[in-house]
């Protein structure tokens, strides 16, 4: 259980103004020293994560972040830190002091909230060091809230069964590939093994859509490109083949009209995303202008070969395409400019290693400010004429 990516992690965050105990409080929930934990106001400055298992929910990742009240440059550089936080956060935990109860905090917390559909618990710690009068007032003006002691542990268990029953509710799982097709499918997926391949091991959309068809019944074959015309003849049946995009034109020239074809990051474009909306976005790539301005924008630092595909072939294939000139622009990790209103487009990377909270609070961002969105495959698809074709699945 400790292996699964964090990307499949239920995403708990908690926030609250410095020093209400927010540290204490995943120490106490999660029985481990995961945060620091001090008198002294920020303590975390980084948000802090840790996975753990939250019976009988499963695989989550609980984030410490930093008071949402702190202060001077450095402090206003960990609000920030704290607020892009949200986006990622499928459930979050407002925590305040019981004996000091800002609303203003909490009044701004609860907008965030709102704008990304984050699902929260109000939290009234340090009970231990109330009056009855106290806790009574406050019982009764937040009859939604919980009174617990990150201290002494009281009602911990219980906040964590509320956890688990709100979360219950709130959390469905997203299938890759088992919705789309029946039991017993045979499914052929394309991985080429270049020079830009990881050594010694396939990446993790690769696994996980392996994973997926194995819940589901679904059988899968796992061919390079080479080797893809011999597999479809030695399989007396195959219903779809999956390919990674950057093989996506000698692909589609080998597998037969009668067989469906799509990528893995068209997968992953439902899986973690909103389909419709980064379908819809690819109808901006026509519409584009000189000097207009696109965003690529990658998760990751790190991976070289989206690195390639993003800075260098999907420009290429852009100015090709539409023969405007198109001022590009490069966003890797975790965090987009803060003014998304200056870009015509926004094409962003496959998202495997993000939660789909993420994806889907970028796709929200973009919306708010009219820029249309697509992502790498089914750029690379429309550039190859196929993107018809490997749309085909999900109709
Ligand atoms: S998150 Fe994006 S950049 Fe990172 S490996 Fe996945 S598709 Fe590539």
């Amino acid at each position: 259980m400790r292996k699964t990516p964090n990307s499949n992690r239920i995403h708990i965050a908690v926030f609250g103004k410095r020093n209400v105990g927010k540290s204490s409080l995943i120490n106490a929930l999660t029985g481990q020293k995961v945060s620091l934990v001090s008198p002294v106001k920020g303590t975390t400055t980084d948000p802090v994560y840790k996975a753990m298992e939250l019976i009988p929910l499963g695989p989550v990742l609980f984030i410490d972040t930093a008071g949402l009240d702190d202060e001077g440059d450095l402090g206003a550089l960990r609000v920030k830190k704290t607020t892009r936080v949200y986006q990622k956060t499928d459930f979050a935990l407002f925590v305040m002091d019981i004996n000091e109860i800002d609303t203003a905090v909490y009044r701004e917390a609860k907008r965030n909230f709102k704008r990304f559909n984050i699902p929260h618990i109000l939290v009234f710690n340090q009970v231990d060091l109330a009056t009855q009068d106290r806790r009574d007032k406050v019982v009764a003006d937040y009859p939604q809230g919980i009174l617990i002691s990150a201290t002494t542990g009281q009602n911990i268990v219980k906040l964590r069964e509320r956890i688990v029953k709100e979360l219950s509710s709130e959390v469905k799982e997203e299938k890759i590939l088992g919705d789309l097709l029946p039991y017993n499918s045979t499914v052929v997926l394309v991985v080429p093994i270049d020079s830009e391949a990881p050594k010694g091991r396939i990446i993790l959309p690769q696994v996980q859509l392996i994973r997926d068809c194995l819940d589901h019944g679904i059988k899968s074959y796992v061919v390079r490109d080479t080797e893809l015309e011999l597999a479809l003849t030695d399989l007396k049946q195959v219903d779809l083949v999956v390919t990674d995009s950057q093989a996506f034109r000698e692909v589609d020239k080998i597998v037969p009209d009668n067989i469906l074809l799509t990528s893995f990051s068209i997968l992953f474009a439902r899986h973690k995303g909103d389909l419709s909306v980064l379908l819809r976005g690819t109808e901006q790539i026509d519409r584009l202008f000189d000097d207009a301005r696109v965003l690529i924008v990658e998760t990751c630092t790190h991976n070289q070969t989206h690195e390639d595909i993003g800075r260098v072939k999907i420009p290429r294939l852009l100015r090709q395409r539409t023969g405007k000139k198109i001022n590009f622009e490069f966003a890797m990790g975790t965090d987009l400019p803060n003014d998304l209103s200056q870009y015509d487009l926004v094409i962003h990377c496959g998202g495997c290693m993000a939660n789909r909270k993420t994806m889907l609070s970028r796709i929200l961002m973009c919306a708010e400010k009219n820029v249309p969105i697509t992502n790498y495959g089914m750029t690379i698809a429309l550039m190859n004429g196929i993107l018809a074709r490997s749309t085909e699945i999900f109709q």
